[in-house]
């Protein structure tokens, strides 16, 4: 990894099952080629799809626990650790960026595994510190596009934005998969945030959005940067592992990565 010296990219990873945590596959090679070519941040922030609070919160504690919130997985899995350090410091920034939103600093959270699967291949040496900021379901999708926006200026102080979700969760999505990547693609955040307008087919692609409001925060983050596709495809013939990336290229773009797009 290089310097910090040049702005951070935002990120938006498909996390897809949580047993990638455990595995070497096509998509857990991407985050670890990913993790390996961009400049090392000072600190992550993580918006998570498995974290979803009532008003908005951000981890502040200083050695955040690795959290299972996971069901019927193997106990390895349930053992899995991941002993990044927090930054109590960038968790007051963000309350700071996002001022008058109350923003309550958490000490009861830690890290999710939608922090933990991808950040244990981005980073495996668990050296780069993380906070967590929640996702306010009570809010519209406007707003976590607004939010993201707001997180911006940390790009340029070495902090890498990442959101952790995937755009199409449950089966018989890939139509919406399709039209997500072209909107992604064309840049057109408005037509990302008003995804339920887009018909039922929409709503059954996202339900409920914990998962596709992550891209949300990434989008508004990104702002006008370059975007780039770097990793796409269907797992499990229902997950979609679309990842995103605003401010930087991959150098050595994995063309097998790309060989079910869109099917
Ligand atoms: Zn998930």
């Amino acid at each position: 990894m290089g310097q910090t010296n040049k702005r951070m990219p935002a990120a938006f990873i498909g996390h897809g099952t949580p047993l990638n945590a455990l595995r070497t596959n096509r998509w857990t090679e991407a985050w670890r080629q990913l993790g390996r070519e961009l400049a090392r941040p000072r600190s992550t922030l993580v918006v998570s799809g498995h974290w979803c609070t009532d008003g908005s919160a951000v981890t502040a504690m200083p050695r955040p626990p690795t959290i299972h919130e996971l069901y019927g997985f193997p106990s390895e899995l349930h053992q899995f650790s991941y002993p990044a350090p927090g930054d109590p410091k960038l968790a007051a920034r963000v309350r700071m960026l996002l001022e008058p939103l109350p923003v309550h600093l958490d000490h009861s959270w830690g890290l999710d595994h939608g922090a933990w699967s991808v950040l244990s291949k981005m980073f495996p040496s668990a050296d780069i510190p993380v906070v967590q900021l929640s996702i306010d379901m009570a809010q519209p999708a406007r707003r976590h596009y607004e939010i993201g926006q707001r997180l911006r200026p940390l790009r340029d102080e070495g902090v890498l934005v990442l959101g952790s979700g995937n755009v199409v969760h449950n089966l018989g999505g890939r139509a919406r998969h399709q039209q997500q990547f072209a909107h992604v693609a064309g840049r057109r955040p408005a037509d990302l945030i008003a995804y339920e307008t887009f018909g039922a087919d929409a709503l059954l692609a996202v339900p409920p959005p914990d998962h596709y409001y992550p891209l949300l925060y990434v989008v508004g983050a990104g702002g006008d940067d370059e975007v780039s596709i770097e990793i796409d495809g269907i797992e499990r013939g229902a997950i979609s592992m679309l990842s995103v990336l605003y401010g930087q290229k991959l150098v050595q773009p994995a063309p097998h990565l790309m060989a079910d797009v869109l099917v």
